[in-house]
């Protein structure tokens, strides 16, 4: 079972047992014998209350953790387990009634979706797709940094995809919007689940087409192109930005 208070996962390396569920999959705690007797333990999560949460932590010698840090603990296939019980939580949370009569919406039997048992509404967990693009020009890899971020790290370029556009569309359009350069030859790189809350990163590489790096001076306050030998801070390595970023370094015999 994952335990969870608000966005943080209740994270041990003692009480964690990665069994697996068969069919439901996931992963449980060893021992239920510190958990309150009422709890069904196989259900895949679990949210308590702060005043619950405290307890509960210390009776297990656990800590509440961002998910981030399950993917160092514990490597990216638990990681993107519990970002789904993380996105299922919170969209349960948010989904008790339906959005078009007020009627109560319940788990159908059939797959993950709510039904409205008022007027027969069927809604399912939203996703959010996005880009995430490797541009390159003449050994070089386009690399940003964002305004918000607080870290001198920089990255990829990235976006979310908007009602009526095909991922490529959505590449030309953040580029161009992002630095002002027009993009060829895009290409599939990889996906990623990112729970934060409910995307999915679709990964891409592309080359240069036209146009200078002029940062849009919103999102991003600086931009330019570089090598992997002068690489600037960038992403650690659990993200499909680093895997972008480690791709380009190894094609370019850097890595
Ligand atoms: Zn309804």
């Amino acid at each position: 079972m994952l335990i969870f208070k608000g966005d943080k996962l209740l994270i041990s390396d003692e009480t964690y047992d990665f069994n697996d569920l068969g069919r439901d999959g996931g992963r449980c705690l060893r021992s239920s014998k510190d958990l309150p007797a009422s709890w069904d333990i196989t259900t895949h999560w679990r949210e308590v209350g702060d005043a619950d949460g405290d307890g509960i932590a210390s009776r297990l010698c656990a800590a509440w953790e961002d998910l981030r840090v399950v993917w160092t603990r514990f490597g990216e296939e638990d990681f993107v387990k519990a970002g789904a019980a993380f996105q299922y939580m919170n969209w349960l949370r948010l989904t008790r009634f339906c959005s078009v009569c007020g009627g109560a919406m319940s788990p159908r039997e059939e797959d993950k979706g709510l039904l409205c048992g008022s007027c027969g509404r069927v809604v399912y967990a939203p996703l959010h797709p996005a880009i995430i693009v490797a541009v390159e020009r003449d050994g070089k890899l386009l690399l940003a940094h964002n305004a918000r971020m607080p870290t001198k790290r920089y990255s990829v370029l990235a976006g979310f995809v908007e009602p009526g556009e095909s991922l490529e569309q959505t590449i030309a359009r953040e580029v161009m919007e992002e630095v002002g350069v027009e993009v060829q030859d895009v290409r599939y790189f990889g996906s990623q689940p990112w729970p934060f809350p409910c995307s999915l990163m679709l990964g891409f590489t592309a080359r240069w087409k036209s146009g200078e790096i002029h940062p849009d001076g919103l999102e991003l306050n600086d931009a330019g192109w570089y090598a992997p030998e002068d690489f600037p801070e960038i992403p650690p390595g659990m993200s499909i930005s680093r895997k972008l970023i480690d791709d380009f370094a190894v094609r370019m015999g850097k890595r």
